[in-house]
């Protein structure tokens, strides 16, 4: 079975990724507005009604500001562990709250399934009031999505080594982020235990835990202004340099972009 990626937006504007078959398909997070994925989606040929269910990582604006207005319009469940649930229900940027008809919880460390999809949540270290990363399995495939997430734990470990398909973040930049034009207090934050990655990290990461079965690698969440992709490809290919492991050869490896959606990756 065919598996379709498609990474609508990655990053602080708004995050929204795509992952289905030929004939219907989920999205995680939900960060732009409705219309704006269901063009998107239309422009590569996925009907909105295809959307079986949306899974949101955390209750960040930049990942849920969407999701109100999708799942009501389109009668779309939203998955989400309650404590993220209840995060998006206060959050201000929801000028349309998730209907209760439309809710689903999840725990992490619990399977489900949509389909044929097998999807399950596992904690990420991040200062929202929760966050998840997502292994999601289809017939012999295993895609991951980690995003947002402070420092690498043992548990995401376990989940990168067994992906054929990693989307990871790579949010920084450290000599960018050190020398560029964020407050103090900002500048702890992301690079705080429950912030965001840096390209070394991110890099040092996969050197370390890279699996022969790894096809593809994205790198996602890349800030505008302690980033550039170049600079974010770069370390990370350096990296698996140093451990004998080529770009190109033994796995590939991209950026996403911030706000321009990507191709349609078939896997
Ligand atoms: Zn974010
Ligand atoms: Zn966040």
């Amino acid at each position: 079975m065919i598996l379709k990626f498609i990474s609508l937006c990655s990053g602080s504007s708004g995050n929204c990724f795509y992952l289905g078959t030929s004939s219907y398909g989920i999205l995680i997070d939900a960060g732009i507005g409705s219309r704006s994925i269901r063009k998107v989606l239309k422009e590569r040929g996925i009907a909105i009604e295809q959307i079986l269910a949306v899974f949101i990582t955390h209750d960040h604006a930049d990942h849920i500001k969407g999701v109100g207005g999708l799942s009501k319009r389109f009668s779309i469940p939203v998955y989400a562990t309650e404590l993220t649930h209840r995060g998006i229900d206060r959050n201000y940027c929801m000028t349309e709250k998730i209907e209760q008809r439309n809710r689903r919880y999840c725990r992490k460390g619990e399977t489900i399934e949509v389909r044929d999809f097998r999807i399950t949540p596992f904690e990420v270290p991040h200062d929202a009031n929760d966050n998840v990363g997502y292994s999601i399995e289809l017939a012999d495939k295993r895609f991951c999505i980690i995003t947002d997430i402070g420092h690498v734990t043992p548990l995401a470990i376990e989940h990168i080594k067994k992906a054929n398909y990693l989307v990871l973040e790579a949010n920084y930049d450290e000599e960018m982020l050190r020398n560029g034009p964020y407050s103090p207090m900002l500048k702890e934050r992301i690079v705080g235990s429950r912030g965001h990655l840096s390209n070394r990290e991110a890099g040092e990461c996969l050197a370390e835990h890279f699996s022969d079965g790894l096809r593809h690698v994205w790198l996602c969440h890349l800030s505008r202004e302690n980033n550039h992709p170049e600079l974010a490809y770069k370390t990370v290919e350096w990296a698996l340099k140093q451990v004998g492991r080529n770009v190109g050869t033994d796995f590939k490896l991209e950026t996403l972009k911030r706000t321009t959606p990507s191709e349609i990756y078939e896997l």
